[in-house]
């Protein structure tokens, strides 16, 4: 049997971890698959390029992930929820969307305790999956963005929504950068006066980016708040991908245990 081709769709993606993640995973557990990456630059050409590349599975990373959830012909799951999709199955000539982005949080998060309020900075694809997820746990949740664009539809879904602009720093207990503000460059994901403000009120910190230190993280550092990157968010959310990509044939822990080795190479 030849082997399954899966992917990870994104632009920038030379970055991304997943191909090792996963394809440790597969070696180890003996899965006949292999996971590459593929740079997309116009995300209405994500369903077609996924059927030329004849693919079983994919991963959507920046800035694709609302795209992808149009490319699906059926959406599955929290997916559903929150109209953003970073997981593609195919099954037949079918492409299944689901989104792992925000259990795989809840995972990186699950040592920070009394979590009842969030800000979230930023309010792209990663933020929309976050911020549902936390109104789900019946968090009280916080919108911060760059532009008001984008927060038309939270304010639509009952969230609280800040410009830099409007926004007056109160107690959160917990600040989540979801911006890409650092991924690339060294900015901060707000204006440096506002951010050192909010973050000396609140109690714990997280970035999704991950593999390396973002201004925000050590800025962080700087103030002595608890803090995570991004890795561990990324683990959750490769573990239930990779499941998914299984068909549910490989175990999660195992899945879990063997992903988790691939972040020490
Ligand atoms: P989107 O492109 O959907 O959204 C990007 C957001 O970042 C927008 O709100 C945008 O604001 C804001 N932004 C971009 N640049 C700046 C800047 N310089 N200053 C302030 N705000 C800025 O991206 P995603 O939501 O898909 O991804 C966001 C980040 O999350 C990426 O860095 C990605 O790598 C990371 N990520 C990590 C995961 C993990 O597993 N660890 C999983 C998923 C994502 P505006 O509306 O004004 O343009």
């Amino acid at each position: 049997m030849s082997k399954k081709l899966f992917a990870i769709f994104g632009d920038p993606v030379s970055h991304s971890r997943s191909p090792l993640m996963h394809n440790s995973v597969f070696k180890k557990l003996n899965y006949k698959a292999c996971y590459t990456r593929v740079r997309l630059e116009d995300g209405t050409k994500l369903r077609e390029t996924f059927f030329d590349l004849k693919l079983y599975g994919a991963n959507i990373t920046v800035p694709h992930k609302e795209a992808a959830f149009k490319a699906c012909d059926e959406i599955r799951g929290f997916a559903k929820e929150v109209g953003v999709v970073n997981t593609i199955v195919r099954e037949g000539e079918k492409l299944i969307g689901y989104n792992t982005d925000a259990d795989g949080f809840m995972f990186a998060i699950k040592d920070f305790k009394n979590i009842r309020s969030v800000l979230v900075l930023g309010a792209g694809g990663t933020a929309k999956a976050l911020s549902k997820k936390f109104q789900l746990e019946g968090m009280d949740v916080t919108l911060l963005n760059r532009s008001e664009s984008r927060l038309v539809s939270y304010r639509e879904d009952g969230f609280k929504t800040f410009t830099f602009e409007d926004f007056k720093p109160i107690a959160y207990d917990l600040v989540v950068n979801t911006t890409s503000a650092g991924l690339q460059d060294e900015a901060y994901p707000a204006p440096l006066k506002l951010l050192t403000k909010t973050l000396k009120e609140c109690n714990y910190a997280a970035d999704a980016i991950y593999g390396k230190v973002t201004p925000f993280l050590k800025l962080c550092s700087e103030l002595k708040i608890e803090s995570i990157d991004g890795a561990k968010m990324l683990l959750g959310q490769g573990v239930l991908a990779s499941h998914y990509f299984s068909n549910k044939e490989l175990e999660l822990s195992d899945i879990e245990r063997e992903m988790k080795h691939s972040f020490s190479i």
